[in-house]
């Protein structure tokens, strides 16, 4: 059964709903081998062996949110930092020279930035647009449609926005007080006014095998260029801490899916669950873009960890470009990036 539809996959005649939840039921480890094997190899028919990388700014850790599942939500008595521009605009500049293909600016939902249009985050995104030559992505929450050209003039070229979940419950449950739909229109806004969009969930936050199935039936057909999954990780301090953290067999089961419905995608794998240590698995799994690499000695935080392997170096680009050459991964140049974006955005 579980063989006719990677050969389908492989053969790009697409798979369906029910297909992609019958490989997320896969837990026979030989099965799961061929499933990673398969994803591997479509990757490589739509991307080769390249493999772009995204340097991270967390430039401001204050959220006027409280998803449960966060360790920034509002209630929790955390230190913060915001980031000044100038400290914005340096940080950014050192992850180019430092050799990223693109920079993520993220935030917690800051009302500070908000506020006003967004009229200080737009001056950022401007400010970082004139120092830098490698595309900007931001990720700075959900926000009102009449900034997004705003957004976009000021030098967006990417939006990232994640979901977590498309089951509407559990949405609720997870993403306290926030409007759904609200939510969803983002990164059809995003598309709308010209920039290239991001979705994602979050697995081991009470979600079913369908719920993920639906999810990655939902962030193909609303035409996100990149769609990403990331483990739960319990945090300190919120509801959900006492939570039971899932092992990483389900996030690379998923990447692998992802790849077999959705083979032109950008998939990151992201350092911010495992750090260095998860990322080969991924790449094997079929992702194709590195995300959260974070230089030390910049006082910057993850997301999902706040802290693992930032200092220590191991999520430098050098370390990450060492890790990916023994995988005979090609890292990406600055110049394939954009050729890939226009190629993106032209479809
Ligand atoms: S996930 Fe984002 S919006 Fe939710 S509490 Fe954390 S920083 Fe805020």
């Amino acid at each position: 059964m579980y063989e006719a539809i990677l050969e389908k996959a492989s053969e790009g005649r697409g798979i369906g709903r029910e297909e992609i939840e019958k490989l997320l039921s896969i837990d026979d480890p030989d099965t799961l081998s061929s499933l990673f094997e398969t994803a591997h190899s479509i990757k490589r028919k739509s991307f080769g062996d390249r493999v772009f990388t995204y340097g991270f700014v967390y430039f401001s850790t204050y959220c006027r949110n409280n998803c449960s599942f966060c360790y920034y939500r509002k209630s929790n008595g955390i230190e913060r930092y915001r980031k000044s521009a100038d400290e914005i605009v340096m940080l950014s500049g050192d992850l180019q020279d430092n050799g990223v293909n693109l920079v993520d600016l993220t935030m917690g939902e800051d009302n500070v930035m908000h506020n006003d249009n967004c009229r200080e985050l737009v001056d950022i995104i401007g400010k970082v647009n004139s120092a830098v030559s490698i595309p900007i992505m931001l990720s700075p929450g959900a926000a009102k449609e009449s900034v997004f050209p705003l957004f976009r003039d000021s030098g967006a070229d990417w939006f990232a926005c994640y979901q977590e979940t498309h089951n509407r419950d559990l949405f609720s449950k997870r993403r306290i007080g926030q409007d759904y739909d609200h939510r969803y229109s983002q990164r059809d806004w995003a598309r709308k006014y010209g920039m290239l969009a991001e979705d994602g969930i979050m697995v081991g936050i009470g979600e079913t095998t369908g719920d993920v199935a639906d999810s990655i039936v939902k962030m193909g057909s609303q035409g996100c260029e990149q769609i990403r999954v990331m483990t739960f990780v319990p945090q300190e301090g919120t509801p959900m801490s006492a939570s039971l953290r899932k092992n990483r067999e389900d996030e690379l089961k998923v990447i692998a899916v992802m790849r077999l419905a959705h083979p032109d995608r950008l998939i990151p794998a992201s350092l911010d669950v495992e750090g260095i240590e998860g990322l080969v698995p991924r790449i094997r799994a079929g992702a194709n873009i590195v995300t959260s690499i974070v230089p030390p000695h910049m006082e910057l935080a993850g997301v999902a960890n706040k802290d693992l392997d930032i200092e220590n170096g191991m999520r430098s680009i050098d370390h990450v470009i060492d890790v990916l050459e023994t995988e005979g991964c090609v890292v990406g140049s600055n110049s394939d990036y954009s050729s890939l974006l226009r190629r993106m955005r032209a479809i």
